[in-house]
């Protein structure tokens, strides 16, 4: 019944999101209360001049568990803290005395002289941790507040950084790991990405956002477009030639959705300004209010691709874009793993180590491997893999030893190849479960009981392990995902796990896997249900069948 007049009864009026551009300045919540107080990018000028000099115990709390984060550093969790304590226990209980540090690395690209200082600083500051993780970027462990100064210095001398690598900022940038070099790209996006690096990462007018911000720029569909808070895909115009599809609003974690097209086409030279659009619209028109709704996606939900794409262009781009053409996509992920001849005549070769686990020592191997062959370029991918670019024919076999003597193997098992993994609790404050080690025991286990069918996998399956419901290993579009948390095993305990989530997958029939109730597995079991499924797939596929179908 309407309330009449009079009515004690009130139209409630709709809640802000605290939306800036709405006019809801005022901080809503902890995170955006803290931002506000204080700048986060300031907070380096203190790590230098106070906290690498007085030490861990002089840290500020609002600087340790918030603004530390502009330049890649999360405490890591305490050793031996079980999972099922991880969402009951402080801070302050949960958190070692150790950072994690993340190397932002745009567009996966490295030189062979940076790969080898990553190298060394990881076995200098960070007990030989250099794992690379699927968004191309190196995280070290174990590294020390008095350490950072003299990290940065020298990732610095050779143009690298940790400007941005978290926080509610523009995250590194994903670029084709074979940009540049690939016959079938559309075009080379590496430009776009050094200058919207050059232009705006580190800037005051993007360092405020309502979280994190994800970016993809390439020139072929390898770097999961879909799940980005903006990508530029290449594709080519049947007027204007090579450019970009638009995408915006994807994103996993808890809530997860496939970003959209907004059917605009933008040049390789105006990348850097729709970028900067994007950003500007989530600036100033994203949800500020709840964490949990503080991404992009969610807003776009909301708007729709039309709203979002007319807003772009009139508010801050001053002009319209032209309509263009969606990518063509591949009916399979590409990981670049294996010997591939370049469109030089020279070849790449990707290799791969296990879920993304890779050491100091590691990566001043492949750097030494790759000079040795004759080459002065490498790149990180997506799904945890490394790439060396510009190899010789004649130089491609001995590269191939070296990378394996190294632990990188050019010629892995579909289950080295499909299988990813998260920090997990190792070194994750909001881990419930382990998966680093326990990815590698898999693969391991997998190579030896899958022998027999291996030869009749074209195409990875890919098995991702996440230590919790975020998806940092992008669990929802793996053909098997696996969601780490504590299950009750058939005695009853209350045991490592995960809730499987089946038949996801990114490019042709993107979408997300499954998620049954009831289908969880023990971490005990996990092998033999990877097996059985993968199994029953091999058995009842019908010809060129893909996992998700
Ligand atoms: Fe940590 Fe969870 Fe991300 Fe894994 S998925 S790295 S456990 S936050």
């Amino acid at each position: 019944m309407a309330p009449h007049a009079g009515s004690a009864t009130r139209t409630r009026r709709p809640r802000g999101e605290g939306q800036w551009a709405l006019g809801y300045r005022e901080p809503l919540n902890a995170n955006e209360q803290s931002k506000k107080d204080d700048p986060p990018l300031n907070v380096r000028e203190r790590i230098e001049n106070v906290y690498a000099h007085r030490g861990f115990d002089s840290i500020d709390p609002g600087d340790l568990r918030g603004r530390f984060r502009w330049y890649g550093l999360y405490t890591q969790r305490r050793p031996g803290i079980d999972g099922g304590r991880t969402a009951t226990l402080e801070p302050e209980e949960l958190e070692d005395r150790y950072f994690m540090l993340r190397v932002r690395i745009d567009g996966g690209a490295l030189t062979t002289d940076q790969l080898a200082l990553i190298g060394e600083l990881a076995q200098t500051y960070a007990r030989d941790t250099a794992d690379i993780t699927d968004r191309q970027n190196v995280q070290y462990h174990w590294v020390r507040i008095e350490d950072v100064p003299a990290i940065w210095a020298k990732l610095e001398s050779v143009g690298l950084s940790t400007t941005e690598a978290c926080g509610d900022s523009p995250r590194v940038i994903l670029g084709s790991p074979v940009a540049g070099i690939a016959a079938g790209e559309v075009l080379d996006a590496t430009p776009a990405i050094d200058e919207i690096r050059r232009r705006y990462i580190g800037a005051p007018e993007f360092a405020n956002l309502p979280r994190k911000f994800k970016t993809a720029v390439s020139g072929l569909p390898d770097v999961a477009h879909e799940i980005h808070d903006v990508a530029f895909v290449g594709v080519d115009h049947p007027d204007h030639g090579p450019g970009f599809d638009l995408w915006v609003g994807g994103g996993l974690s808890t809530n997860p959705m496939l970003g959209v097209r907004l059917g605009a086409w933008v040049s390789l030279e105006e990348v850097p300004d729709v970028w900067a659009g994007v950003v500007g619209v989530f600036r100033d028109y994203g949800y500020r209010r709840l964490r949990s709704r503080a991404r992009l996606k969610f807003l776009v939900k909301d708007w729709g691709a039309e709203k979002f794409r007319e807003v772009l262009e009139r508010e801050y781009l001053g002009r319209p874009l032209p309509d263009g053409p969606a990518p063509e996509v591949p009916a399979h992920p590409v990981d670049h793993v294996g010997v591939h001849r370049q469109k030089d005549g020279l070849y790449y070769v990707g290799a791969a180590p296990v879920a993304g686990r890779a050491s100091g020592s590691m990566l001043i191997a492949a750097a030494k491997a790759a000079e040795r062959a004759g080459s002065t370029r490498v790149r990180l991918t997506p799904q945890q893999k490394l790439i060396v670019l510009d190899v010789p024919a004649s130089e491609v076999d001995g590269l191939r030893t070296a990378l394996a003597e190294a632990g990188l193997d050019t010629d892995p098992s579909p289950w080295r190849r499909g299988v990813m993994a998260c920090t997990g609790i190792e070194f994750c404050k909001l881990a419930i479960v382990e998966t680093k080690a326990r990815a590698q025991r898999l693969v391991t286990e997998l190579e030896q009981r899958l022998a027999d069918v291996q030869s009749g996998v074209e195409h990875p399956v890919s098995v991702h392990l996440n230590g919790c419901p975020n998806s940092c290993a992008r669990i929802q579009v793996a053909d098997i995902g696996l969601k780490g948390q504590i299950v009750t095993d058939a005695e009853g305990r209350q045991v490592e796990g995960f809730q499987v989530h089946l038949g996801g997958g990114l490019g042709l029939d993107a979408g997300f896997g499954r998620k049954l109730r009831r289908h969880k597995v023990t971490a005990a079991e996990l092998t033999d249900y990877v097996e059985r499924v993968v199994r029953n797939y091999l058995a009842q596929r019908e010809d060129g069948e893909r996992f998700a179908q």
